[in-house]
């Protein structure tokens, strides 16, 4: 496997090509961003936490029949993943309120939500993320109704392992974001999976393990993301 050109740049991950035209490798970064990149800073060793709780939880998922573009794990930095065309629509599952959802609708932090709730939101920075219903995703020719199901279907029960999974080591699933890819017609969970993308909350303290740490300034990043890392790899 050689590395090849820088494909793509995002805030937290570069994408390289590989000699292989079906797969790519993500690099995970250092940089953390909140609030449609308004804050902004560097966390030594956030990429290599990431990188690997992402890892993680994608083998995971792959053992459990989740289909997703994760291949392994090459480095502390770096994961060999399937190349996929982005669905450009993120689908966030939430089991209790917390976040935009307290802002937007007023519901009571804390609520919680059985079954949980499934949203999708527009990936477009320029629109800051809108939130949208499934017409407009028909409307905007982003997804096909099949696909959609597909994305509602696997989200849901990406929801139930992590949760349980997590549960088992004394942390909160309260919600989180995951993206979409299609590859030759399939659809493959993509993107990362981290506490940059799940609130998780510990179970007994309530404290953050995530990234509200950054956007609040609720303590250290590394500390929350390393007590993540450290429950899940007792179980590895
Ligand atoms: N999330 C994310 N990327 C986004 C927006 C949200 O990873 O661009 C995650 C976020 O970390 C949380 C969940 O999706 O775990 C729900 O986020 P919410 O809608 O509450 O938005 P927030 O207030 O966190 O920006």
């Amino acid at each position: 496997m050689e590395k090849r050109e820088k494909l793509y740049e995002g805030k937290a991950k570069i994408i390289y090509a590989t000699d292989e035209p079906d797969k790519v490798i993500a690099h995970y970064k250092d940089a953390a961003t909140a609030f449609d990149a308004v804050k902004k800073a560097t966390i030594k060793g956030k990429g290599v936490l990431n990188n690997t709780i992402a890892s993680f939880f994608f083998q995971m998922l792959n053992e459990r029949g989740i289909p997703t573009h994760f291949i392994k794990k090459l480095s502390d930095r770096e994961m060999l993943i399937y190349r996929v065309e982005i669905i450009p629509v993120e689908v966030v599952v939430r089991n209790i309120a917390a976040g935009s959802i307290v802002k937007r609708l007023g519901i009571p932090k804390n609520t919680k939500f059985e079954p949980p709730l499934v949203e999708f939101y527009l990936k477009n920075d320029e629109l800051h993320d809108p939130i949208i219903c499934e017409q407009h995703i028909y409307a905007m020719n982003l997804a096909k109704p099949e696909e959609v199901a597909q994305m509602k279907e696997l989200a849901l029960k990406v929801n139930e392992i992590l949760k349980e999974f997590m549960e088992k080591q004394g942390v909160i699933l309260v919600d989180f974001k995951l993206e979409f890819g299609r590859k030759d017609g399939k659809i493959l969970l993509a993107d990362e999976i981290s506490p940059d993308t799940c609130r998780f909350w510990d179970a007994k303290t309530g404290e953050s393990l995530d990234k509200d740490r950054f956007r609040f300034d609720l303590g250290d990043l590394i500390e929350g993301y390393k007590k993540i890392l450290e429950k899940i790899e007792k179980n590895q």
